[in-house]
């Protein structure tokens, strides 16, 4: 697949001191889409225990099926950063930047074959909470990625992931017969000192980024809006330290009402203390600021389209997205993070008041759970690990849908390969001494006993040619006992350092946990 778009007679520089330019907003371009099958991912269905409750995948997969070759995976890796876009992490925050942030919101609209982009508003956020020193990441996540350049130098000074739910809308089969759909998705970066170009960019088939879109930013723009957003109930469960220093994860409300504000802070306690308690995050305990936000909704619940339920709640999460019976998120995604940026907010995290079973996750961006069933704690780690940290699934789907990686392409995420080879291998450092690759599935006890990292046949939704790292991992199924495994622990690990500013870290020592 490749990208047609932005060429240079294309492109458009939007100028924000002008109305007429505000209003215009767009470039439009025509493209054959990038697809991204996580931008929105639901619980697993297809467990690789009969104990596990996810069940929803299948379903998900027989739609994608229809479009095999459109699929790709979600992640790309340092790797695929080009020679002529050399990473670049000694940039200086203070020489550049604000301590407050730029958040712009866009709407994406279009179908399987073509997309346009619009820029919609710029809000300003009174912090910027989240690293100093990471402003242009080395670990490349996700389908699209944004780059901000200086003007007046050229100088690439910050780079942000990020999935939409259109990339994945765009594997449907209202997609592939041109339905035109709209979404929301924001992009958020320090606040410049100077002018600044930013572009977007979306991964091609060959995983190379192409520009997509781009508008130059003066910070002195009167229509920048720096109102204050401040409307509602905050709960500071744990304040770890300054935003810049901490992961800030910020939970917010989705169908409770006003009187189940005292509900509201339970969950997230309950939610976060489960979190806490599993490794590796429990090794980063006092570096986890934990905070609520409550918004009453009109009614409590959230959409449930095959059950005919419809509530009106103040984040419009609803079930049924792309027509899975179990698949929640939410589509308002610029009200998600203009209610998030009332506290300094890493990530963000919605809990939805209900009892079905369910969630979903858009890599980089947020995840939902709902909190009533009694694997909602497994649920909301299982999605936050695709949200926070971009891993895959490991659980196996129908085979007939073995194109949701490219069978030439090496999956980009850190926890499924396609490569056997140990001296390559992804995860050589962490195998078993004398593994066998592939590395045979054990009987219980005995696999749980030996806790073997190899490579074991089945991941990625399919059951021949993609392995996971550990016969069982909460990416795979929802054993209650198993946890993360060693790869996935090390990729969350190290996607929570890069949150965390200029203190010392806790050791290293991350054991498999029992929840
Ligand atoms: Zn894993």
């Amino acid at each position: 697949m490749e990208i047609r778009c932005l060429t240079s007679e294309s492109s458009l520089t939007i100028d924000f001191q002008s109305d007429a330019c505000r209003l215009a907003l767009a470039l439009v371009f025509l493209h054959q889409s990038v697809q991204n099958p996580a931008a929105g991912t639901a619980p697993p269905a297809s467990p690789l225990s009969s104990a596990s409750p996810f069940h929803l995948l299948p379903g998900l997969l027989a739609m994608r099926s229809l479009l095999p070759c459109l699929l790709l995976p979600f992640c790309v890796c340092a790797e695929t950063l080009s020679a002529e876009q050399p990473e670049n992490t000694a940039v200086a925050f203070a020489d550049w930047f604000e301590d407050r942030a730029l958040r712009l919101e866009f709407v994406v609209a279009g179908h399987a074959a073509e997309h346009s982009i619009a820029l919609q508003e710029i809000f300003e956020e009174p912090c910027w909470p989240e690293n100093p020193a990471m402003l242009v990441p080395a670990r490349q996540l996700c389908s699209t990625r944004a780059r901000l350049y200086d003007v007046a130098t050229g100088r690439l000074i910050c780079q942000r992931s990020l999935d939409t739910l259109f990339s994945e809308y765009t594997t449907t089969t209202p997609a592939a017969h041109k339905i035109r759909r709209s979404f929301e998705f924001v992009v958020r970066f320090p606040r410049p000192k100077a002018p600044v170009k930013l572009v977007l960019e979306e991964r091609s088939r060959n995983y190379q980024y192409e520009p997509v879109f781009e508008t130059t930013i003066q910070p002195d723009d009167l229509h920048i809006r720096s109102e204050s957003v401040q409307q509602d109930e905050i709960h500071e469960l744990k304040i770890a330290g300054p935003p810049q220093n901490s992961l800030d994860i910020t939970f917010l409300s989705e169908g409770y009402t006003a009187e189940q504000a005292a509900d509201f802070k339970a969950d997230v306690q309950r939610m976060s203390d489960f979190l806490m308690n599993q490794p590796p995050y429990s090794d980063f305990r006092d570096r986890i600021s934990i905070r609520g936000v409550f918004r009453p909704s009109p009614e409590q619940g959230t959409d449930e389209p095959h059950r005919r339920i419809y509530k009106n709640t103040n984040l419009g999460a609803t079930f049924n997205i792309f027509d899975l019976d179990r698949y929640l998120l939410s589509e308002q995604n610029h009200m998600i993070h203009r209610m998030a940026a009332q506290v300094p907010s890493d990530t963000v995290v919605l809990l939805a008041n209900s009892k079905t079973y369910g969630g979903g996750a858009v890599c980089l961006d947020y995840c939902i759970s709902t909190t009533g069933h009694n694997n909602s704690p497994f649920v909301f780690l299982h999605e936050f690990a695709h949200s926070f940290a971009g891993l895959a699934d490991e659980y196996t789907g129908n085979v007939a849908y073995n194109q949701m990686y490219p069978d030439d392409q090496e999956p980009m995420e850190a926890n499924i390969t396609r490569n056997l080879n140990r001296e390559t291998l992804k995860w050589r450092h962490l195998l078993s001494p004398a593994v066998e690759l592939p590395t045979p599935v054990l009987p219980q006890p005995e696999a749980s006993e030996k806790q073997l990292v190899g490579a074991f046949e089945g991941g990625g939704y399919v059951q021949k040619g993609i392995f996971r790292p550990e016969q069982d991992c909460w990416m795979g199924s929802l054993r209650k006992d198993e946890g993360f495994c060693a790869v996935c622990r090390e990729a969350i690990r190290q996607t929570i350092t890069g949150h965390l500013g200029n203190q010392p870290l806790p050791p290293a020592a991350s054991p498999q946990a029992t929840p």
